[in-house]
């Protein structure tokens, strides 16, 4: 595992928050990742079968990298509308951008969906290699391994958008509302997910809505994207308008992801 950030200095390794400086990088969040370098260091240090060799992804179509949450977004949707009408490009799938990628990365969204097989993030937004950071969990739970997968490329390499991704007819939030309202813990670890999903199914009885679980279903996508939002590590990102979060919600029947709160203007 890598990631774009500062590295040792070496004749053949880019200095890749001087890169990204160069290339699309706020002054705000050269602040940032000059903050974050010693951490993504350790990270990296840790991660990397080839040690800190590192540098800034260079892109297979020059330019084109999303630096902003409103491009970044513009770009997933335009997936997405490709998806829906059949028209997929599938960008950057092949050895060429491999190889392009091996010593380093620059994502422009990362996506936090539900563990659910009809809905993996690269496929329902068109992407390529590269390109998202992408946390799956059962009902978009959150918890602290989960939270702090979905910060590290906001907060390290200025990734400027995360999109949380419920979707129609999620099995996990139709499990914990059941538990929920029969007082029956799902078995083993299981239990954590209900117990996560709680303030959606919550908002969805308060709601009386004809269909609950689907209520519980957007709440939770709504909920999950709010608490990012206004967290002590991502709101000031946010403030600066240096990262969006947008919260969505897809459908099976349709391929279309609808917006549900936080499109950046
Ligand atoms: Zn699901």
């Amino acid at each position: 595992m890598t990631f774009v950030t500062s590295l040792p200095a070496s004749p053949h390794v880019i200095d890749a928050s001087q890169h990204w400086a160069a290339h699309r990088e706020p002054p705000a969040r050269r602040t940032l990742l000059t903050a974050a370098a010693s951490l993504a260091a350790a990270w990296l240090a840790g991660c990397s079968s080839a040690g800190l060799r590192t540098e800034a992804a260079p892109a297979s179509r020059p330019g084109s990298t999303p630096g902003t949450p409103k491009a970044a977004y513009q770009r997933l949707m335009e997936g997405n509308r490709r998806w829906v009408t059949n028209e997929l490009q599938h960008p950057d799938r092949d050895p060429t951008r491999r190889e392009l990628l091996a010593t380093g990365q620059q994502p422009y969204a990362a996506v936090l969906s539900c563990i659910d097989s009809r809905v993996p993030p690269e496929l329902v937004f068109d992407t390529g290699l590269g390109d998202l950071f992408v946390m799956r969990s059962g009902g978009t739970a959150l918890g602290p391994v989960v939270t702090g997968s979905v910060e590290y490329g906001p907060m390290t390499s200025g990734t400027p958008l995360i999109v949380v991704l419920g979707h129609q007819r999620c099995g996990a939030v139709a499990a914990a509302y059941k538990a929920l309202r029969d007082d029956e813990p799902l078995p083993g670890n299981l239990q954590a997910i209900t117990h996560a999903l709680r303030p959606a199914y919550e908002q969805a009885v308060r709601e009386r809505s004809a269909d609950p679980i689907e209520t519980m279903a957007r709440a939770q996508v709504k909920l999950t994207a709010n608490a990012l939002r206004g967290n002590r590590d991502l709101a000031p990102l946010v403030a600066k308008g240096d990262l969006a979060v947008v919260s969505a919600y897809y459908s099976l029947d349709t391929g279309q992801v609808e917006i549900l709160n936080g499109a950046p203007a």
